[in-house]
């Protein structure tokens, strides 16, 4: 089946207009008609080639919702009609250690990401800058009802990436969290973190976004380019999730913690970062990172974010719009979520 896409041709070129190849639906897969898809970060540092060299063309997009098309002849999870997501990965092992504890997304043999991965059949895989997907069964969520389409898609990956941590960490009633870089992951993680019961703090370069910061659940805002912000906040947090896709100074931020609190980075920055080891060992403290989240976790999620009513906020565009959707994210100024209109690319 060829549909049509956005693509990036090479390293640091811009997307244009392309059809891609979808494979033919198999037994254990599901054809999915995409309405949204969602643009993160990691769409631009993979485009950019900030991680290293990868396949080109690729289709990016990692935060996809759509209706089933059609479903293969062993899928009993899903119908054809149901609203469904698909986020980080498409496939993994399912035998290993990780696998079978519900981290897919640390497959031993390797989790295949939505784009630029080899997946099963040594296939490139494209992602959700498309008008079609077609996704092994075992990889796809269920949208709950209550959650509108585009405000769901960026729940799939900027959602779980901060759902994850927020939750292995303990966030909740009696837990101070703050949250570095009011962004795409940001404002879920200051909404997740304020619907589990947790005091929030936004820490941002600037107080521009204060407003907003407040309405999405934080009860304090503070601009990280004012020095007295490191020296009134010392020692206050049990909780750190660091979003900012820069290098930070990774020191400065520890000393925010309280004893045993931990610093947990899910921003992916291309360089390397370093800290004083005297950092952590005064007060015992940590530095952790997370990755998305396991199939199970990502449906947990979804549940949890019908039930308190929460997703993200969004600007739905054209996909037309995609290379100047990246210069706006890339200069900080995304509230908070750009979202393609998949119709847009009939
Ligand atoms: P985003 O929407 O661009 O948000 C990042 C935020 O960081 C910005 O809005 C800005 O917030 C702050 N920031 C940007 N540049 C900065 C700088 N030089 N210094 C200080 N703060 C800065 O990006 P995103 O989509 O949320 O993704 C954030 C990062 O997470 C990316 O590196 C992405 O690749 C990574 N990521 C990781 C995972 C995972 O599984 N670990 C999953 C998805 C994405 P303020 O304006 O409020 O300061």
């Amino acid at each position: 089946m060829r549909v049509n896409a956005y693509a990036a041709p090479a390293a640091g070129r811009p997307l244009a207009p392309t059809t891609i190849e979808r494979r033919a639906v198999g037994p254990n897969d599901v054809l999915i008609e995409i309405e949204y898809a969602g643009i993160c970060h990691s769409d631009i540092h993979t485009v950019n080639g900030d991680w290293g060299p990868q396949p080109f063309p690729v289709v990016p997009g990692r935060e996809i919702v759509g209706v089933i098309a059609e479903v293969g002849s062993d899928v009993t999870g899903h119908r054809v009609g149901d609203r469904v997501g698909v986020g980080c990965m498409v496939n993994s092992c399912g035998e290993c250690a990780n696998c079978r504890s519900g981290n897919e997304q640390f497959c031993l043999n390797g989790m295949v990401p939505t784009y630029a991965g080899t997946d099963r059949d040594g296939s490139t895989t494209q992602g959700g800058y498309s008008t079609h997907v077609v996704v092994d069964a075992g990889f796809v969520l269920r949208v709950p009802d209550g959650i509108d389409p585009a405000a769901a898609a960026p729940l799939l990956c900027a959602g779980i990436t901060t759902y994850s941590p927020l939750r292995r960490w303990g966030a909740g009633p009696g837990k101070q969290v703050a949250v570095v870089g009011l962004g795409g992951l940001g404002h879920m993680a200051v909404k997740l973190a304020a619907a589990m019961g947790a005091e929030v703090t936004v820490l941002s370069q600037s107080l521009k976004k204060q407003e907003d910061g407040l309405r999405l659940g934080a009860t304090d805002y503070r601009a990280t380019s004012d020095p007295d912000t490191f020296a009134q906040l010392a020692a206050r947090f049990d909780l750190i999730i660091n979003t900012v896709s820069a290098p930070i100074d990774v020191d400065a931020y520890l000393s925010l913690l309280a004893v045993d609190g931990t610093l947990v980075n899910v921003g992916a920055p291309a360089e390397p970062l370093s800290l004083h080891v005297m950092s952590l060992v005064g007060g015992r403290r940590n530095y952790a990172g997370s990755m998305i989240g396991g199939i199970a976790e990502t449906q947990e999620m979804l549940d949890f974010c019908a039930a308190h009513r929460i997703g993200a906020e969004v600007e739905i565009i054209a996909a037309d719009r995609v290379n100047e959707a990246y210069e706006r994210v890339l200069a900080s100024d995304v509230r908070y979520r750009f979202v393609i209109d998949a119709a847009t690319l009939q």
